[in-house]
């Protein structure tokens, strides 16, 4: 089923905290706060532009911890969205917030308001990795919110961030071990980006902080995201959010960013699986089947797969649909 997400960007409001790489406003490219009626105009503004046909569409109120805000601000934003859901125009509305900003109270309230979803900005399950960023919560509180969530028919999302200070890759695919045992439906993957007027841009000026290139960035989101896929977490996002202050030229002082990161590590996944299907191989030429549906993950952007395994195998490879072989199934025939 197709899904869409109606963004609400709440920015900054509610955080007392300053994690190291957040500039919320910049981030959201939002800079101001929203109240009940923006709350309508955005819904009323993208309820015209999607297609319905069965699709599932939500209200998302993203940008800030959301559920960190007073009570009263909580309850008008979401009783705004949830005049939506009620009248069925949206079915349901999702939010993300921080894993220390969960209680019982805090769920309670939520369930009345029609919330479906609740994505936990985890980052990391490092506690060295947590106070290097600054996140003012550790380890301990996610377990506690994960299991708390879970009591409820909320569904769970998690967000983590790679090459965060003190981080490695070993940590990232521990906390992904750690997000699949506390039973997260969905995640989202965030490398670690150096935006302007943050502690982290200090830290890079000064030489203490080295944000991952893009291709370590990308080497191991394809691990993470195979992991994840393996143990049934949907993997919903790789990369940050495009906005119009989030570009190559905007907001980033440093760091991997791409306006197509998910995509260069999904068909770098495919160019891992093909060489190692032929890394025996002693032919020139291959034919390489995949699913009708993955063939421009195989090719790689501006066929800069089939370019790689020429150059690394000197093997030319055509690639062709096969609908019997599943997604990252992959048949390959020598010649
Ligand atoms: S908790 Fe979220 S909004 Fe607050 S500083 Fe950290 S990343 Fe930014």
């Amino acid at each position: 089923m197709k899904k869409y997400n109606i963004p609400i960007f709440v920015p900054h409001r509610g955080c007392a905290f300053d994690c190291v790489f957040c500039n919320q406003r910049r981030i959201t490219g939002s800079p101001d706060s929203v109240n009940a009626s923006d709350v309508r105009k955005i819904i009323d503004g993208h309820l015209e532009t999607i297609p319905r046909n069965g699709a599932r569409v939500e209200a998302a109120f993203f940008g800030g911890s959301f559920t960190g805000i007073p009570l009263e601000e909580q309850n008008e934003l979401l009783g705004a969205a949830y005049e939506y859901v009620k009248s069925g125009a949206i079915d349901g509305i999702r939010l993300s917030t921080r894993p220390d900003y969960i209680d019982e109270r805090i769920l309670d309230n939520l369930l009345r308001y029609g919330v479906t979803t609740i994505e936990l900005g985890v980052q990391s399950t490092d506690d060295g990795v947590l106070k290097a960023s600054n996140r003012g919560h550790t380890r301990a509180d996610t377990v506690k919110a994960a299991s708390l969530i879970r009591k409820y028919p909320f569904a769970l999302g998690m967000q983590m961030m790679t090459g965060l200070p003190e981080d490695t890759d070993e940590l990232s695919l521990r906390t992904a071990d750690d997000i699949i045992s506390m039973g997260a439906e969905m995640v989202r993957i965030y490398p670690t980006l150096v935006i302007k007027d943050t502690y982290l841009e200090k830290l890079y000026f000064e030489g203490k902080y080295k944000p991952q290139t893009l291709q370590e960035a990308v080497s191991l989101a394809k691990r993470l995201m195979i992991k994840f896929e393996e143990n049934g977490v949907n993997v919903i996002r790789v990369g940050l959010q495009s906005t119009d202050e989030i570009c190559e030229n905007g907001s980033v002082t440093a760091g991997p960013v791409h306006s197509s990161f998910r995509e260069i590590a999904e068909n770098a996944i495919y160019r891992d699986i093909i060489e190692d299907d032929l890394k025996d191989a002693k032919c020139t030429r291959a034919d390489v089947f995949v699913n009708p549906t993955e063939i421009s993950k195989a090719v790689g952007n501006k066929r800069f797969n089939i370019m790689e395994i020429k150059k690394k195998m000197n093997i030319d490879i055509k690639i062709y649909p096969d609908k019997n072989l599943k997604k990252r199934e992959v048949r390959c025939v020598c010649f």
